[in-house]
């Protein structure tokens, strides 16, 4: 049963669990986690390097859609020496799909760090860990835990979920008060010894029983410990987020031929799909279809030096970005003449159809490739 001589936290927070309650928690989530523990690619191996590249791939994406990617990552680039020699284009394009590349092409420079100054060995202290590009307090966590069964907390999506209901916290987990209060829960709640193998099922125990969707507390072996069903709380924490206001916006990329190849350009560092190639694609700020093609006309020179004739429209796709829902309008067109020769463009190639396959493509340009017979 819930003890009732929790530590205090400070004025208006629940209190963390005494010692009593830990021993019967970890008892009893032990014991549900030999039960239940998924077969996941990345639990099957006990070196750091599949352990990182699987943390990396898993912020922000699900765990169904990362597991083909993992092993054909894996398969690609089997060491972190290996990661560490590769370009970052192919890096990209083995990563092509899953979004957020940003994550691709920091997991790359933190390779090469650890290769050119670790001499390709994972380092095991914490901050060392944490000053890696894309590696922050729960990333680092999870690696040295699962990898070296360090005594590392960690907290994500479904420990903040599972520790909000467990206490019983009504605040808004993301705030600093609620994240001072959910990281001392997830230090608090590791055992001495197994905090690896600990950690991974308080993350399946959050994805899988005490889920987004709701909590499935007649599955849950915390039950007769946890204070949101025992207050009748639990479907309440913790509070809903306010979705995001979406903004619609009309976009337009341009399929240039040149004697039987295409014009793509490199996406800049510094804007979405960084290091991604892409047809040259624009903001649509005109309303009228012929200014919307001089429009189009005139971007494109000013971007790529190219002078085109706007063709056909060859298909229209839809898809969301951040906080955007795109309509994106795919012309052909035919190249008349350019580039100038300016240095100071976006760097771009004139490619075969087929050379499309090597390259790294966002969604809507490996769509339209396919379109075009790539
Ligand atoms: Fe979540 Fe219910 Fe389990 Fe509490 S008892 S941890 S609310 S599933």
């Amino acid at each position: 049963m819930l003890n009732p001589r929790f530590s205090d936290t400070g004025p208006r927070l629940p209190p963390l669990p005494d010692a009593a309650w830990l021993d019967a928690f970890r008892r009893r989530l032990r014991a549900w986690y030999v039960r239940h523990a998924r077969d996941l690619p990345w639990r099957r191996r006990g070196d750091p390097y599949p352990i990182w590249v699987s943390e990396i791939m898993l912020q922000q994406t699900q765990v169904a859609a990362v597991g083909p990617y993992f092993e054909r990552f894996l398969r690609r680039f089997p060491t972190v020496e290996a990661l560490a020699r590769a370009d970052e284009h192919d890096v990209l394009r083995e990563w092509e799909g899953l979004g957020y590349y940003r994550r691709a092409r920091q997991l790359h420079q933190a390779a090469r760090i650890v290769a050119e100054r670790h001499g390709g060995m994972f380092p095991r202290d914490v901050e060392t860990v944490r000053s890696l590009p894309g590696i922050g307090r729960y990333t680092a966590g999870a690696i040295l835990s699962i990898a070296f069964d360090a005594r590392e907390p960690i907290l994500e999506a479904n420990t903040t979920r599972l520790f909000s209901r467990l206490l019983a916290y009504r605040g808004d987990p993301a705030s600093s008060v609620g994240q001072r209060l959910l990281w001392s829960m997830a230090q608090t709640v590791l055992p001495r010894r197994g905090a690896g193998r600990f950690n991974q099922a308080l993350m399946e125990l959050g994805s899988e029983v005490c889920t987004v969707r709701g909590p499935r507390c007649h599955r849950c072996p915390a039950a007769p410990l946890c204070r949101a069903r025992l207050e009748g709380v639990a479907e309440r924490i913790p509070p809903p987020k306010k979705r995001p206001a979406f903004e619609d916006r009309h976009e337009a990329a341009i399929v240039v031929r040149r004697r039987g190849r295409v014009l793509v350009v490199r996406c800049p560092d510094d804007g979405r799909w960084a290091g991604l190639w892409d047809f040259p694609r624009f903001e649509v700020r005109s309303e009228r279809p012929a200014d919307c093609r001089r429009e189009l006309a005139e971007s494109l020179e000013a971007r790529t030096g190219v002078v085109a004739e706007l063709g056909a429209l060859l298909e229209t796709l839809k898809h969301g970005v951040t906080r955007f829902r795109i309509t994106l309008d795919c012309y052909e067109a035919r190249h008349v003449c350019g580039p100038d020769g300016k240095a100071d463009r976006a760097p771009m190639r004139w490619l075969r159809p087929a050379e499309l396959e090597a390259y790294p493509l966002n969604t809507t340009a490996r769509k339209l490739s396919r379109l075009i017979g790539a």
